[in-house]
């Protein structure tokens, strides 16, 4: 896919206007626009010579446009974009009284396979590009009329098996002549693509990093990750520690609940042996129902219970309230298609 213009570094956007006999200054007018006003078409950006603007229509411009939406009633919305080749993915925009998160999409779909995540029960269809990342996040700004102050990626898709587009993405996202986003304010969730955790590493970004894990020996997540056939819980390990070490950001573990399958006591003894200590912080999660998944969410006293043992074991570990549960806007609900909202019309 060519770069779009919105999708361009400062950089690169000098070298175009170099090309097009323009002064630098121009690029960062364009720049600016774009991302620290969210603008949706060079068109827009005012500042500009009507000339150029009008030079500038012929380069492509990507971003996402709303098929539909759905409204939680704790104030969540789910809302599904088409993209440019009408393909379509799913955003989530989560209010709290003192900030406002959206969880991202990083790919139409899914390769890595999880059992019990609807995320990845379609086939696999591309990678996003870094500007249709960041669309998501201008468009809801302006459909929500809402700042947001968090990202998470955490929507559909593998962000690690997308690394060059997220890269880019986050580089973009917090360009201080951009959106200018704090790194702290972002988080990255992977199921543990341990070669790629070591690439973030040397990029130096100090995000947030958070390891879907589910299980507490390697044994038992092969059976639902195939990832863990490539990757052990100790690689990953070794790997969050270098990120930990260059870094200084704690790492989360992502760890939903299943009954009788991950909430055993063999399974508190294993976690809080693998991950004591201040750099880990455990966020225990109600499994959310998806149809094609048969195992079912401890009760709610077994994950209170589940968290009061790791505490008295000196573990640093949390209970993670649900958003957008009666929307499927809720984590690893999130299809490319859902059937709730039908298709682009
Ligand atoms: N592929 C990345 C990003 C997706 S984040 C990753 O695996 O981390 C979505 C989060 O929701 C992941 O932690 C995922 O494991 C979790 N999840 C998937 N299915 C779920 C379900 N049915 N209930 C609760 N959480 C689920």
């Amino acid at each position: 896919m060519e770069r779009a213009i919105n999708g361009m570094t400062q950089k690169e956007l000098e070298g175009l206007f170099t090309d097009l006999g323009q002064p630098s200054f121009r690029a960062s007018q364009l720049f600016h626009g774009l991302h620290e006003k969210g603008l949706k078409s060079p068109d827009e950006v005012t500042t500009l010579p009507k000339s150029l603007r009008e030079a500038l229509r012929t380069y492509p411009f990507r971003t996402v446009e709303e098929v539909r939406q759905l409204l939680s009633q704790d104030g969540s919305r789910k809302i599904l974009y088409a993209l440019e080749d009408g393909n379509t993915v799913e955003t989530v925009y989560m209010p709290y009284p003192d900030r406002t998160t959206l969880c991202i999409s990083s790919q139409v779909g899914c390769k890595m396979g999880c059992q019990f995540c609807a995320s990845t029960k379609a086939a696999f269809v591309r990678n996003l590009q870094a500007e249709e990342m960041l669309s998501q996040v201008y468009v809801t700004e302006e459909i929500t009329g809402d700042r947001i102050d968090r990202i998470v990626l955490m929507g559909i898709g593998e962000p690690l098996d997308n690394y060059d587009e997220v890269v880019r993405f986050l580089r973009l996202i917090t360009d201080p002549r951009g959106k200018n986003l704090s790194a702290r304010s972002i988080t990255l969730s992977t199921c543990g693509l341990v070669p790629r955790i070591y690439d973030l590493v040397e990029e130096g970004i100090p995000l947030n990093l958070a390891i879907s894990l589910h299980a507490s020996s390697d044994e038992d997540r092969r059976r639902t990750m195939p990832i863990a056939n490539r990757y052990s819980i100790r690689e990953i390990i070794q790997a969050c520690l270098a990120y930990f070490e260059k870094t200084g950001r704690r790492i989360s573990l992502e760890y939903v609940l299943i009954e009788g399958e991950n909430d055993r006591l063999q399974d508190l003894d294993a976690l809080s042996r693998l991950f004591k200590g201040p750099m880990w912080h455990i966020n225990l999660l109600p499994l959310n129902p998806i149809k094609e998944y048969k195992g079912k969410s401890s009760r709610e006293e077994r994950i209170y219970a589940f968290e009061d043992a790791l505490h008295k074991r000196g573990i640093h570990a949390s209970v993670r309230k649900k958003r957008g549960e009666d929307i499927d806007g809720a984590c690893g609900q999130l299809r490319i298609l859902y059937q709730g909202m039908g298709g682009p019309s």
